[in-house]
């Protein structure tokens, strides 16, 4: 596991003791030994499982992908997470994912522990049937670990709907005669997939900040103006008025998180910029969502990348360098794209007073803190990218039942969700001096280490 990562799970571990949350119950060395032993199952994954996936390439050569599947921890249900595409996956990056994966559905309550995979590889310089093979195969590598009460791969980074049909079909014929429908999450309707599973993890990125920076704070304005916290402050300062916004990554996540911002007009927020692995589009009075969703659409997912093709695509908008987008002065960032984006060497230059994760870990330790110090609110991975997670919670029961719910009551059930979650955590978040990370942190080990004490884990 990561450095950063060992010590924020430290930072908080010792934050939920001295807040004397911790099994309360307990007393003396057996507290001791029992908080010794979940720091110690936190801070490692139950199983890290590895292969080199043979693929026969269309011109002939043959190549070995390396590929993984972290299991984390099970202790509140099946292993739970994505599968990553992506060229710069490596196992301590999987193996973090997968730590996040298990706080993530301790937070909201998702019955689901955290796992995630990963495959070394960048899908563009694939064809459709070379991908079909590495899907497949990664299946039949991690076949006996797999399956609807084990272990449930969903997308993630570089994969989607289409390669985990492929996935549960492979499933499918490995395990004939076994249920098959909940072993991956992600498919697409036809296959078994939720209505609203693809837009989840974007709407519930907006829904997160819109509740979160507006409903709650206008709901509980005296609250807030009577705590001397800074995110109090900050949160107060930009309840009511018209915001700038900036997202980082048009995938699946920005470019929904940026649409439903776009049509949310009752608040006049503008998203001023947007960018993706090439470029940033600015437009000082706001940019055309709808028109740039339906570029993207057509253009194997990139936005308009030079004068001409903007031109052509009729959007209003000037071209800048890619990462230019994330000192921009706006008030809100949305950061949907990679992880690491705000580290040491451009946290001064961050402009905006409210960060938004919609991707995971996308903000540096030191980076972290040095925001913190700011005032500046920044809403967790954990706590605003988990739309992806609880709508797979949904099409695993709903693939259980083979009854499928419309996808009006999916999105009523998934903003539920993360409205509860957010008003168990936000009356401590602006009442006591941790910033938000530590709090959603300090609440999903306060969970977990409950259910290992009972489940008789923690000796
Ligand atoms: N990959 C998504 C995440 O990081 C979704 C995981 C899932 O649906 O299992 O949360």
């Amino acid at each position: 596991m990561e450095e950063e990562t060992k010590k924020i799970i430290q930072d908080s571990l010792d934050a939920l003791y001295e807040k004397k949350e911790f099994l309360p119950d307990l007393t003396g060395g057996v507290r001791t030994q029992a908080f010794n032993s979940l720091s110690a199952i936190i801070s490692t994954p139950n199983n890290i499982h590895k292969s080199f996936l043979r693929v026969p390439r269309e011109d002939g050569t043959i190549e070995r992908i390396p590929a993984y599947r972290v299991q984390h921890n099970d202790s509140l249900g099946p292993y739970k997470g994505g599968i990553r595409f992506y060229e710069g996956v490596n196992e301590e990056e999987v193996v973090n994912l997968a730590f996040l994966m298990t706080l993530k559905n301790a937070l909201h309550q998702v019955p689901f522990g955290g796992g995630k995979g990963g495959i070394v590889i960048n899908p563009r310089n694939y064809s459709e049937k070379e991908l079909n093979i590495v899907s497949r195969k990664y299946v039949r590598y991690f076949a006996d670990v797999l399956g609807p009460d084990k272990d449930i791969p969903a997308p993630d980074m570089g994969s989607g709907e289409r390669e985990m049909d492929w996935m549960m079909a492979e499933y499918k014929k490995i395990h004939h005669g076994k249920p098959y429908l909940g072993s991956f999450t992600g498919k697409s309707v036809v296959n078994g997939g939720s209505l609203g599973r693809r837009e989840a993890t974007g709407k519930g990125v907006y829904f997160t900040f819109r509740y979160m920076i507006h409903d709650y704070v206008l709901a509980h304005k005296e609250q807030l103006e009577n705590s001397v916290n800074p995110f109090s402050k900050t949160a107060l300062e930009h309840a009511e008025r018209p915001l700038k916004m900036a997202v980082q990554g048009f995938g699946n996540v920005g470019s929904v998180a940026a649409l439903e911002a776009y049509q949310c007009r009752s608040l006049n927020n503008h998203v001023i910029a947007v960018s993706d692995r090439n470029v940033t589009l600015f437009n000082e009075n706001g940019l055309d969502i709808p028109s740039l969703v339906a570029f993207t659409s057509s253009n194997r997912g990139d936005l308009p990348k030079d004068d001409a093709e903007l031109g052509k695509s009729g959007i209003q908008a000037e071209i800048r360098g890619r990462d230019e987008l994330l000192t921009l002065p706006v008030d809100v960032l949305f950061l949907a794209a990679l992880e690491d984006q705000i580290h040491q060497g451009n946290m001064e230059h961050i402009q905006a007073k409210i960060i938004v994760e919609g991707a995971n870990a996308p903000t540096t330790r030191v980076a972290d803190e040095y925001l913190d110090n700011q005032g500046v609110i920044i809403i967790p991975d954990i706590l605003a990218n988990a739309g992806g997670v609880i709508v797979s919670y949904l099409e695993w029961l709903q693939g259980r039942e083979t009854q499928y719910h419309e996808e009006s009551e999916v999105f009523r059930l998934l903003l539920e969700k993360m409205q509860e979650t957010m008003d168990t955590i936000l009356p401590q978040y602006f009442g006591d001096p941790y910033p938000l990370r530590e709090n959603c942190f300090i609440h999903a080990v306060q969970r977990l280490s409950t259910v290992l004490h009972k489940q008789g884990k923690l000796y």
